[in-house]
């Protein structure tokens, strides 16, 4: 089934019950209107069919329509040409007139903005217009007094039950917007922050860096010879080692550490509040592990990380000369045989941090 038909018939189904709330009450407050009439045994039926029938005939039509989105805005506008018919037909008695035509043209607000409240008010006319022709016009001044408490149930429970579905739909439109927001920040094969969310994050604790002058580091952490492993294991083995040391991070990380996937095979990290003697520490641990970690599927594959490590540092003008700095000691590392954390103070980069630890 396409998504719009899906659409369709979540949104039949929404109407189906407002549509049956809405009729079974209006019948009420119309018959209430046309009973001192005395009209025809055919009104009668008309009235009751689009009072109790309708809803469950306009459902059904809709569910079982190939496209029951336009198959809705159909029944609505019968809704809204059959209103503007017992307006005529009522000979336009002031309460249930203003009621039908008003809690009418609120769902069509509700549910087609402007566009379908000048359809809809259209359809109403052209429903008082063979109204006009079928019953004699007339005019009624006043509404009695049994059918203004015809008229309190729609007046009171419609409006509420539409506000009801407006709010459920704004708290799921909500819930909607929070997670595509997540699904936006988010790297979909690993789990972590995406590169783009991850540099927010940065930026952050860049800032936070300079207001409190406390220091942090952060962390670039690339694969080893991915594109080998790729090569000579597959793809799926590469996407398993990426998954692996994403899990790796999560797990030896402090909760208020910001682990995101920089791109292809290269992870990033913010280490906030923490000395760059610690952090290394932090990566040496998790470079020592990673590498001799084993793979079911590839037993024969060793995976090692370069890693290299920057130090926050007043002097740097902005968050991405830190970042600089973190992608220069990586590139040492790279130069210099790989496996290996290579530290950098916003000055040379340095493997004596490591030697101290
Ligand atoms: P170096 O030691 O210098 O880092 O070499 P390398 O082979 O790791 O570096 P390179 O940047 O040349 O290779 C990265 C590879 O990662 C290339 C690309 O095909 C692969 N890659 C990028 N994204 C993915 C992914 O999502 N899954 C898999 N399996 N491979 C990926
Ligand atoms: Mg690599």
């Amino acid at each position: 089934m396409g998504k719009t038909a899906k659409k369709g018939l979540s949104l039949a189904r929404r109407l189906y019950t407002s549509r049956t709330l809405g009729l079974t009450l209006g019948l009420l407050c119309v018959g209430a209107a046309m009973y001192p009439l005395d009209p025809a045994p055919w009104v009668w039926a008309l009235m009751l069919f689009n009072g109790i029938l309708w809803p469950h005939l306009a459902y059904q039509w809709a569910r079982r329509s190939e496209r029951p989105y336009h198959a809705e805005y159909r029944n609505l506008l019968v809704d809204a040409f059959l209103g503007g018919f017992w307006v005529a037909a009522m000979q336009f008695n002031p309460l249930p007139s203003a009621v039908t035509l008003s809690m009418m043209t609120m769902n069509n607000v509700a549910l087609g903005g402007l566009r379908f409240l000048l359809l809809g008010a259209v359809a109403q006319v052209l429903g008082l217009g063979v109204g006009l022709l079928v019953f004699s016009p007339a005019f009624i001044a006043q509404t009695s007094p049994l059918q203004l408490y015809a008229c309190l149930p729609l007046l009171v429970l419609y409006p509420l039950a539409l506000g009801w579905i407006c709010f459920r739909q704004a708290t799921t439109l909500g819930r909607h917007k929070r997670e595509l927001l997540a699904l936006s920040r988010t790297d979909s094969l690993t789990g972590l922050l995406n590169h783009g969310a991850w540099k927010d994050q940065l930026e952050v604790e860049y800032l936070r860096c300079q207001r409190q002058q406390q220091g942090g580091a952060i962390a670039l952490i690339d694969i080893d010879h991915f594109k080998s492993i790729n090569d000579t294991y597959g793809h799926v083995a590469g996407d398993i080692v990426l998954r692996q040391l994403s899990k790796m991070l999560k797990q030896n990380l402090r909760a208020t550490d910001v682990a995101g996937r920089y791109g292809g095979d290269e992870f990033c990290v913010i280490l906030p509040d923490m000395p760059l003697s610690s952090a290394a520490a932090a990566m040496e641990a998790l470079r020592d592990r990673f590498v001799t970690l084993g793979y079911e599927q590839s037993p024969a594959l060793k995976v090692s990380l370069s890693i290299g490590l920057a130090a926050f540092n007043p002097a740097h003008a902005e968050a991405t000369l830190w970042l600089n700095d973190a992608d220069q000691a990586l590139y040492e590392a790279k130069t210099t045989g790989r496996n290996r954390v290579i530290c950098r103070t916003g000055g040379k980069p340095s493997r004596q941090l490591l030697d101290s630890v």
